[in-house]
Parts: C-alpha cells; sequence; structure tokens
C-alpha cells in the first residue's frame, strides 16, 4: 500500500478545511494552530517511518500508516470529544473518509487498528485498556509498536517553534529519548538518536534560502544526515550519536565554496560579469570573481554579438583594457608586468585612450592604434592567446570579494547544534555598524556600515532592480550623485535572487509562504507538480481548483492557464505580474492581495506575507498575525479585520466574478454606499450568511432610524400579508411612502410642520396604529436631520440624490432582520 504524495496533500488540505483555525486550548501547545500541528506530526512521522522503512525496521505500508496515524493522532481534537469517545474504528474509518483517503487497503481492519493504537498510545497517558491489549494481543508485532513510538517522537518534536533546538535542551533530551527507544525496540538497526540542528540568524531573502540549499545537500550528501523538519529559521536533522561534527570552519569553509559554484549563482554572475552599454564595454565587479578564461571567454561573447554595427576586435580590445586598468589599480608591485603584458598584446600603452565618447570614433581609435585588429589572427585565436598571457597576474591581483565576504557572513549567522564562531554576536553587531551615517559607508538597504563592506551598487547586479531606486540620501528615485551604496551582504543577496530567477519589477506583487510545517523535499515537489499540472491545464480531477490558478484568475483576468513562477524553497515564493490598468491601484491590489491570502492560508498551512520588494530583511518576515500585507490600504485592513467572512467570499466566487465584485465595493465612496451595493446583490453571495456579513462590516446595521424603521415595516408587513412570507415590495412600502411625500414638499412655500405631517400620513397608509406611524414618522424625520447634517431641507435633497443607496440600506436592514429572526429561530429548535 503506497499512497502517493499528492493524495496525502490533499488529505491535509481536507483536514484544514475541516478543522480551520481551531487552536489548541489548553496544554503545551494551548494557541497553536490544531490542524497545523496534525500536519506538523503527519510530516515528521512519515519522514522518520521512511527513514526506518530503508532501515529494514518498518514495511513500506507502516510509512503510510505513519502518515495517517500523524495526521489522526489527536482524534479527541479532531471530533471535540474524550479520546475514548474518539477512537473507535468506526470514528477512524469516517474520519478518513472525509479527507477523501480513497486506498480501500488502508481501510482493511488490521490497519485500522494499527492507527488505533498510534493515537491511544502516542502520549504517555494513552488509554489503559488500549495498552494492555497491547500486550496481550499477539497480531501487534514490534512494529507496531516502533510505530507508536514514532507518532510519539513526532508529538513531541512539533513543542519546537524553530530550529534553535539549544534553546529548549530539557525538550531536545526527551525527543532523543523516544529516538533511543526506537533504537532498543528495532535491536539497534535504527541509530540516529540525535538531533541536529542548523540555524541562520538572520533572513535574507534568496540569499537565505540558497544557503539552506545548497547547505542541505552538503549536510546529506557528505555529512550523511537525514532530514527531518525545516523551520523558517534552520533546519533539523537526525544523526548517529557518534558523529563528532567537524569544526564549523570548514564546514563555512565549504559551504562557501559550493554556494559561489552553484549553478544559478555561476550563471548569475557569469551574465552581469560583461555588458555592453551606451559607453562600450562595462565590467561588473562580480566579473572579477570569476575564473579569468570565464571572464574571456564572456568578453568574447558579447564582442561577437555586437559586431554587426561595430568592429568585434575593436571591442575586445577595449574590454581587454578595461581588465587591465582594475588589475594595474590592484597591482602594486606587479604594476609593470601588467602594463607591458596588455602593450604586447593589444599593442599599445594601457593609459593610451580615445577622447571622443561616440562609440564609432572610440573603436575607430582603436582600429587605428592596435596592429591586432587589422591583423588575419583569428578573435578566438587571440582571446587564447590572452589567457595564457595573463591568468597568472589575473589570479595574483584579482580580488575574490564575495567568497570572503560569504565566509564572514556565515560566521557571523551560521550555527550549528547551538555553537557558533562569533560568541560576542552583539560584539559583531556593534561593529558592523560602526561607521553608520556617511552615505558613502552605509548600506542604503540594510543599514550595515563598514569601510570595506560597503560597495557601490551597480545595476547590472541588481536584478532588474534600478539603482536609482533606492538612496540614503535624498529623495527616492532621484537620478543623480550620491551613488548608491550597498554592503557585500546585501550584493550577495541581489546576486541569490537573480540566481533564483527572482526579479524586481514595480509591475508585481510577491507572495511569500511561510510554512508553519515541516513540508518534506517529497512533499513540496508533489505541491509543485500539482500546481504546475492544473496550471498547464491536464489535471483531470476538478473538485477543487488550483490555488495559483485561482489567484491568478483575480490578478490576471482571462488568463488563467499562464505559466505561474513559483520558487520553492524553505519558503515559498510566488511572484504575480500584474496587468497595467491595476497598476497604480495599491488600494486594489493589495485587497485583492488581501483576499489571496485568505484563501492560500486557508488551502495550505503557512503564514502569508504579501509584499512588493524581493530583498526581504529579518524584519519583514517578522509578524504577529498569520497575514502581512505590506503597506495595506484601508479596505485591505478591513478584509483582514473580518477574515472568515472575505475568505469565504473569495472562496465561493472563484472566478473573474470576484474580481467585479470586489472593484464594485472599491469604487464605493463611503462605507455606506458599499453596505448599499451588498444589498444589491444579496442574493448572489453564498453561503447565506456572508451578505449579513459584509453588510455589517460596512455600517450597514448602524444607522439607527432605519433600523428602528425597518423593524415597524416588518411588523406591518407580517400583519398585512396573508401568505407568511411578504414580498420585497410589501417591506419597503411604508418607507418609499415616506420618500414620495418627501419629493411632494416644496422646502420654498412650506414649512417643516407641513413635511412632518405628510409623512405622518404616507406612513398611516401601511399600519392601522397611530402609534407606530408615528414612531415612524419621528425616526424618519431624526433620519433625515441625519444624513442633512441636522438640517431638514438638505438632508431631503441628500435622500433624494441617493435615492437607491438608502433605499437599499432600508432593505438591507429588512434583510438582516428577517435573517437574524429565521437563525435565531433555527439555533432555538436545535
Ligand atoms: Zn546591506
Amino acid at each position: 500500500m503506497i499512497v502517493q504524495e499528492e493524495q496525502m496533500l490533499k488529505s491535509i488540505y481536507e483536514l484544514k478545511k475541516r478543522l480551520g483555525e481551531a487552536k489548541h486550548e489548553s496544554g503545551s501547545k494551548a494557541g497553536r494552530s490544531i490542524a497545523d500541528h496534525l500536519t506538523n506530526v503527519a510530516f515528521t512521522s512519515y519522514l522518520l517511518a521512511q527513514y526506518l522503512y530503508s532501515r529494514n525496521v518498518l514495511d513500506d505500508r507502516h510509512v503510510t500508516l505513519a502518515f495517517y496515524a500523524g495526521l489522526l493522532h489527536d482524534m479527541n481534537k479532531i471530533l471535540s470529544r474524550s479520546l475514548r469517545q474518539s477512537s473507535s474504528l468506526e470514528e477512524i474509518k469516517e474520519v478518513l473518509n472525509s479527507l477523501g483517503v480513497s486506498e480501500s487497503d488502508l481501510f482493511v481492519q488490521e490497519n485500522l487498528q494499527i492507527i488505533q493504537m498510534c493515537v491511544s498510545l502516542h502520549q504517555e497517558t494513552g488509554l489503559v485498556g488500549m495498552e494492555l491489549l497491547f500486550n496481550r494481543e499477539e497480531k501487534f508485532d514490534k512494529k507496531v509498536k516502533i510505530l507508536t513510538k514514532v507518532i510519539k517522537f513526532a508529538d513531541k518534536f512539533d513543542n519546537f517553534s524553530n530550529a534553535d533546538l539549544e534553546k529548549d535542551r530539557r525538550l531536545k533530551e526527551s525527543c532523543e529519548s523516544v529516538l533511543r527507544e526506537i533504537q532498543t525496540l528495532s535491536d539497534g538497526k535504527f541509530d540516529r538518536t540525535t538531533l541536529f540542528h542548523v540555524v541562520l540568524k538572520e533572513y535574507r531573502g534568496m540569499l537565505t534560502e540558497l544557503i539552506f540549499e545548497v547547505l542541505n545537500d552538503l549536510l546529506i550528501e557528505k555529512h550523511d544526515l537525514f532530514p527531518i523538519a525545516r523551520f523558517p529559521n534552520g533546519l533539523v536533522y537526525l544523526s548517529k550519536g557518534d558523529q563528532r561534527e567537524e569544526p564549523l570552519e570548514h564546514l563555512i569553509f565549504e559551504l562557501s565554496q559550493r554556494f559561489l559554484d552553484h549553478e544559478g549563482i555561476a550563471r548569475a554572475i557569469f551574465q552581469d560579469s560583461v555588458t555592453f552599454e551606451s559607453t562600450g564595454v562595462r565590467l561588473s565587479s562580480s566579473a572579477f570573481e570569476m575564473k579569468f578564461n570565464r571572464l574571456i571567454d564572456k568578453l568574447l561573447m558579447i564582442s561577437i554579438s555586437k559586431k554587426d554595427k561595430f568592429n568585434e576586435k575593436a571591442i575586445f580590445i577595449e574590454g581587454l583594457q578595461r581588465i587591465c586598468e582594475e588589475l594595474y589599480r590592484n597591482g602594486g608591485s606587479h604594476r609593470d608586468s601588467i602594463k607591458e603584458k596588455f602593450k604586447l598584446l593589444a599593442g599599445f600603452n594601457l593609459g593610451q585612450k580615445s577622447k571622443s565618447q561616440v562609440l564609432q570614433e572610440k573603436y575607430e581609435t582603436i582600429s587605428r592604434l592596435s596592429p591586432f585588429v587589422n591583423s588575419s589572427e583569428s578573435l578566438e585565436d587571440f582571446a587564447k592567446r590572452c589567457v595564457s598571457e595573463l591568468t597568472d597576474l589575473y589570479e595574483k591581483r584579482s580580488k575574490r570579494n564575495l567568497k570572503t565576504y560569504l565566509e564572514r557572513y556565515l560566521t557571523i549567522n551560521l550555527s550549528v547544534c547551538g555553537y557558533n564562531i562569533v560568541e560576542q554576536y552583539t560584539k559583531e553587531f556593534v561593529r558592523s555598524f560602526r561607521r553608520y551615517g556617511p552615505h558613502k559607508y552605509t548600506c542604503s538597504i540594510c543599514g550595515t556600515s563598514g569601510e570595506d563592506e560597503v560597495v557601490e551598487a551597480e545595476s547590472a547586479e541588481t536584478p532588474s532592480l534600478k539603482v536609482q531606486m533606492f538612496t540614503n540620501r535624498g529623495p527616492a528615485h532621484k537620478r543623480m550623485d550620491p551613488k548608491r551604496h550597498v554592503c557585500q551582504y546585501c550584493r550577495l543577496q541581489f546576486l541569490a535572487t537573480k540566481a533564483k530567477g527572482l526579479n524586481y519589477s514595480d509591475s508585481q506583487i510577491v507572495f511569500v509562504l511561510l510554512p508553519e510545517n515541516y513540508y518534506p523535499d517529497s512533499f513540496l515537489r508533489a505541491m509543485e507538480e500539482q500546481v504546475k499540472k492544473e496550471l498547464n491545464g491536464t489535471s483531470n480531477e476538478s473538485s477543487q481548483p488550483a490555488m495559483s490558478d485561482v489567484i491568478v484568475s483575480l490578478f490576471k483576468k482571462g488568463k488563467k492557464k499562464e505559466q505561474l513562477k513559483i520558487i520553492f524553497g524553505n519558503m515559498v515564493y510566488i511572484p504575480i505580474p500584474v496587468s497595467g490598468n491595476d497598476l497604480q491601484k495599491w488600494k486594489s491590489l493589495s485587497a485583492m492581495a488581501a483576499i489571496s491570502a485568505l484563501r492560500i492560508r486557508h488551502r495550505i498551512p503557512v503564514r502569508v506575507l504579501v509584499t512588493k520588494d524581493v530583498q526581504l530583511l529579518q524584519d519583514d518576515i517578522e509578524f504577529d498575525e498569520n497575514i502581512w500585507v505590506k503597506d495595506a490600504g484601508v479596505f485591505a485592513k478591513k478584509i483582514l479585520l473580518n477574515r472568515g467572512v472575505w475568505r469565504q467570499f473569495g472562496e465561493y466566487l472563484q472566478d473573474t466574478n470576484l474580481r467585479d465584485y470586489l472593484f464594485e465595493f472599491l469604487s464605493q465612496p463611503t462605507d455606506l454606499d458599499v453596505a448599499a451595493v451588498v444589498v444589491k446583490r444579496w442574493e448572489d453571495f453564498k453561503p447565506m450568511a456572508i451578505a449579513p456579513s459584509l453588510f455589517k462590516i460596512f455600517g450597514g446595521d448602524r444607522v439607527e432610524e432605519i433600523r428602528k424603521m425597518a423593524e415597524l415595516a416588518r411588523r406591518w408587513a407580517f400583519r398585512r400579508s396573508s401568505e407568511s412570507k411578504p414580498t420585497e415590495y410589501q417591506y419597503t412600502k411604508p418607507f418609499l411612502d415616506a420618500i414620495k411625500s418627501v419629493r411632494k414638499f416644496d422646502p420654498k412655500t412650506e414649512d417643516e410642520e407641513v413635511l412632518e405631517a405628510l409623512i405622518f400620513e404616507s406612513v398611516s397608509r401601511s399600519t392601522d396604529s397611530q402609534n407606530e406611524a408615528k414612531e415612524f414618522a419621528d425616526a424618519f424625520l431624526s433620519f433625515l436631520k441625519r444624513i442633512g447634517e441636522g438640517n431638514l431641507i438638505n438632508g431631503r435633497e441628500t435622500l433624494i440624490l441617493n435615492y437607491a443607496k438608502y433605499r437599499n440600506l432600508f432593505l438591507g436592514t429588512i434583510k438582516l432582520l428577517v435573517y437574524e429572526s429565521t437563525t435565531s429561530k433555527k439555533s432555538k429548535e436545535v
């Protein structure tokens, strides 16, 4: 019996739907989401069982059972009943069914019993009867006993809220003791009884993601560790007790090397190293991070790509000149050799330059000066000659800054099993701000300061971010000096962002999903597959549209099937391009983002950050609520204050309708106008409760006089109506009659008393009770005064001008009263 990860993911979504935002009420997990806890335990159990299977301790079916036992281990919380009542085989079967599990193998009596055992015995204080049964019945072998320990471990382990396990040594010890129990039960076949953990102290978007990615591979491949959980701030592994870590310095050295060799980083550096701009060949500072032959290759590519416009040999010579100038600058005692080599290759002196800024003239000058340009030697051969002549000097004089700074960064931020090199973090912190202030020494993004760490930002190195877009002095978008300075760590972060294919763009919103769960790699891949499949329209099951599909349709009207880029890592990044028309309206964009975030949160147990910035820092991911929309507009804030309603609203209107409705709301001048629109659309919203809730959110129920009049009108309508349910017209008749009389009234010739009389007269037509008619008329007058800001005549005009709005508000209040009376009747019946 092997259940696919995809199926398991669906079970998680279903469970999440079933439990919603229910929280643990007491105990060590108080305040935490039950669904998240169950999911975590399922993941951890699954991973541990998988490892035990690979060591021949468990069978393959136990891996699936571990997952489902983990997911169901708190049956009492799922069913809100006592453990004894809620762990019968029937109940387990029912819950599995409700999670959409279709594998019949799982429902075999024996398997259900195994799940039942795990549910009952995962705690020290399991059911006594079960324990006896367990020991008596022979059909439960040792494997099942081990499985209950697996669940027990996972349950305990989920008390950690981040990867820094050293913060709770007792808990760590307690988890490890369960691992040792498994070791004993498996006769030593299982020997990973120690928890190994790595933590990065600060978060820096893609830099952190990439470090974790490379580090994870390194630890698994080279250090034989088994991954068991991932947190936003670190990774946890199972290790063999006797495994002594090598010195941290070695790990950092190796990690830095692998990081810079990472395909994406190497590509990002290569891409940026040499560019051709309006001023000619330009080298970025990362050019000198590469090996010389790679740099020459890139220069060769650039030169050839421009040969239709200019002489490619001349372009190459210009590039060579730039390289040698830079080497000369750092040349020290090698300066003369560098000069000589250049003269030898190019045929003229290093300092000699064309005065013209016009490219055509510049390359003509170079062609005149350099014999190579007019020689028959091919550019490729010449490039080879350059490599052999200059490599030595280049190796001596070029500075590999990135590696140095990456090592320094890791030295400060990486801790392994609670150990880190820089013990005095505060001291390091103070040091990094020692020159804070002067723009030349202060990073304009993160504030790090120091003489050597901060360099001029280069457009070529940033992932399509215009350097002019940020500054530490003067207004944003200022296109002049001072030059923008960034620290080497931000520079590394730029490169990592590029390497991961994430771009800065004004026209995109980025959803960052911060997992509350330990999503194992295989599940991340399953999730990725699922999302991709549905995006490309190849998914055949349509019970639930893919989340990304839903989001895309919201942001990109009519473009459902567009391939969406999703970057999976410790956190998941979903950049969403926004169409031109919506761009300016952050108010509406942030509202759509807020609704999307609610839906994401409902489907996947993650915290959601919505931002336009991709250069994330630690501050950005530290937020209290589960959803954070950066710089949210007023409307978005309103949405986030009433999450349940808006989520349902978003969930029900899954297609472009949602967009239209939202825009209709957003274009209203005041909250009351929105409430009136809600009334207009009352019947469109399902489930039933949404319309009344929205109406209330926008204050539709808070106009006292309307409420008073609506109560009366409702009573009258019931009295008059022969059928049980009065029509809309019957409900609103007294209000409409009163408005008619207001229209009739002529403020030029008649005074207020006449108006009062007119209203009373018109209202009296709807009721026999003089007293009630008077009450209604008084409320109406007071209402007129309110909307006229104390003046009856102004109120009259406002009412006539906004007739539809107030009529809708009145009708809405009646609908609300009807709705409230039916629901309270229902709840009384129950
Ligand atoms: Zn910085």
